[in-house]
C-alpha cells in the first residue's frame, strides 16, 4: 500500500492563487462579456529585453554546431554567469561574494521551497505574517508544523506579526528560532526592512546560531537611497544568512526561469551534538543530486542582463512598473485608504474600506469593478482587512482599473 505523506493533508485550503483563479473563472463563466483586469498575481507583462533575446538566440545557434554543442552543464551554473553575478555585488560598496558561493537555479520559488530540505525536521521555523505562502506551505509539507487553526496559523510555526503598528516591519522575536524567512522588499506589503532592523536580525541570528533566509526577489525595485539591497551588506551576515535572488521581476524572466542563491562558505549549521557543518557543502550535495542545471541559452540570456545595454533595459522595466505603483498608490490614498509599499517594490498594500474582510473586498472588486486584486488574508492572519495590488500590468489597464475602483468605492 502506497502510504502518502500525510503532512500534505494539513495544508489549508488550496494555495492562494488557485483559489483566486477559481473565483475569477466562476465569475467570467457567468459573465462572459466581462473585461476583467488582473492585478492579483505578481506576473510581469512587458516583453523580454532585446539584449536577452539576442543572447538566447545566439546561444541556441551555438548549440546547433558541433563545436558549440553542450550537454549537461555544471549543476551550480556556468562560471560566466556566476562571475557576472559576483561582480555585480561589488556595486554595493565593494561587497565581496565568491562566484563559488552562487548557486544558479530555475527560480526563487523552487529555491525557497527546496532549501528547507537540508535542515532538521525538528528545526523551529519563524515566518512573518503576512508572508509569501511558499515558505509556510513547504514547511507544512515537510512536517515541521502542527495543524492549521481557524486563523490559518499552523502549530509549531513561529509567526512574527507585521501590522500597521510596526509599519509592517518584522523585528526579531524575544525567543529563539532556528530558521527565519525574511523578504525585503516585501511581498506582499511592499515595505523594505531598514538597515538598523536588519542589524538586529543578524545579531539575533548569531546569538541563537540561527539562519536567515533572505529573499531579495524584488531587490531591483529599491529606489530610495540608503536602503539595504543585500543582507551581506550587514556585518556578520556571512555567518548567519543565505540570500535568494531572482531574474523573474527585474528581467521579466517569469516564463524563462532563472534565479540564484548565495550561500557563504563560512555559513555553518549544526548536528544535534553541536558539530558545525558547512551549509554550502550540504546544499552543493543536494543541488547536484536533484538538479541538472539551468539551460545554457537561458544562462547566456541572464548574463546579458549584466551588460550595459541589459542594465538599461532593466532600468526601463523597473521605471515602468514603479510608475504604475505610483498611480495605484495615489488613487487608493485619494480614496482615503491607508496605503503602504509601492515605492521600493512593485506591490501596493492597502487597507480595505470600513473594515471589510479581504475576501469580501476581493469579491466586491471582482463583481463590481471587474478588477482582480489579492486578498491580504491569503498571506496570513495579519493580512486580514488588507489587499495587495500588483503593479505588474500594462499602463492602460492600471488606469482603467483605478477608474473602475474609484467608481466602485464611491458607490459602495
Ligand atoms: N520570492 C518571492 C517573495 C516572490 O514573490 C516570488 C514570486 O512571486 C518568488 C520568490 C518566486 O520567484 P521565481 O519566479 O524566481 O520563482
Amino acid at each position: 500500500m502506497a502510504l502518502i505523506n500525510e503532512n500534505y493533508q494539513k495544508l489549508a485550503a488550496g494555495y492562494l492563487f488557485p483559489e483566486i483563479a477559481r473565483r475569477v473563472k466562476a465569475y467570467t463563466q457567468n459573465n462572459p462579456q466581462a473585461q476583467v483586469i488582473r492585478m492579483g498575481i505578481g506576473d510581469v507583462v512587458l516583453p523580454l529585453p532585446l539584449t536577452v533575446r539576442e543572447a538566447i538566440k545566439a546561444a541556441t545557434d551555438e548549440m546547433g554546431t558541433l563545436e558549440g554543442f553542450r550537454g549537461y552543464g555544471p549543476e551550480q551554473g556556468y562560471e560566466f554567469l556566476r562571475q557576472a553575478i559576483a561582480n555585480d555585488y561589488k556595486r554595493l560598496d565593494g561587497l565581496e561574494i565568491d562566484s563559488d558561493e552562487i548557486f544558479v537555479s530555475d527560480g526563487s520559488k523552487c529555491d525557497s521551497g527546496n532549501i528547507q530540505e537540508i535542515f532538521s525536521l525538528e528545526a523551529q521555523i519563524a515566518v512573518t505574517d503576512p508572508v509569501y505562502p511558499v515558505y509556510v506551505d513547504t514547511n507544512v509539507m515537510a512536517g515541521r508544523t502542527g495543524i492549521v487553526d481557524q486563523k490559518g496559523r499552523y502549530g509549531r510555526l513561529n509567526y512574527i506579526s507585521c501590522t500597521q503598528e510596526n509599519s509592517f516591519i518584522p523585528s526579531p522575536p524575544s525567543t529563539a528560532a532556528d530558521i527565519v524567512y525574511l523578504c525585503s522588499p516585501n511581498n506582499p506589503t511592499g515595505t523594505v526592512i531598514p538597515r538598523s532592523v536588519l542589524e538586529s536580525w543578524v545579531s539575533w541570528a548569531r546569538k541563537h546560531k540561527a539562519i536567515i533566509l533572505f529573499d531579495a526577489a524584488y531587490e531591483a525595485f529599491i529606489t530610495e537611497p540608503g536602503q539595504v539591497h543585500s543582507i551581506f551588506e550587514i556585518p556578520g551576515a556571512r555567518e548567519c544568512a543565505i540570500e535568494l535572488r531572482s531574474f523573474s521581476k527585474n528581467g521579466g524572466f517569469t516564463g524563462i526561469r532563472c534565479a540564484y542563491m548565495v550561500i557563504p562558505k563560512n555559513l555553518m549549521g549544526h548536528t544535534t551534538t553541536g558539530t558545525p557543518v558547512s551549509i554550502h557543502a550540504l546544499w552543493s550535495r543536494r543541488h547536484s543530486t536533484k538538479f541538472n542545471g539551468v539551460a545554457y541559452p537561458i544562462q547566456k540570456g541572464t548574463a546579458a542582463l549584466y551588460s550595459e545595454a541589459g542594465k538599461k533595459e532593466i532600468e526601463e522595466l523597473i521605471k515602468y512598473y514603479l510608475a504604475n505603483a505610483q498611480i495605484i498608490r495615489q488613487t487608493l490614498s485619494a480614496l482615503g485608504l491607508a496605503v503602504y509599499g509601492g515605492i521600493n517594490a512593485p506591490f501596493v498594500w492597502a487597507k480595505t474600506p470600513e473594515g471589510t474582510s479581504s475576501w469580501d473586498f476581493f469579491d466586491t472588486l471582482l463583481h463590481k469593478a471587474q478588477v482582480v486584486v489579492t486578498p491580504g488574508s491569503g498571506f496570513g492572519a495579519c493580512g486580514e482587512g488588507y489587499f495587495r495590488v500588483s503593479a505588474f500590468a500594462l499602463r492602460e489597464n492600471v488606469l482603467a482599473a483605478m477608474d473602475r475602483i474609484k467608481s466602485c468605492i464611491a458607490v459602495n
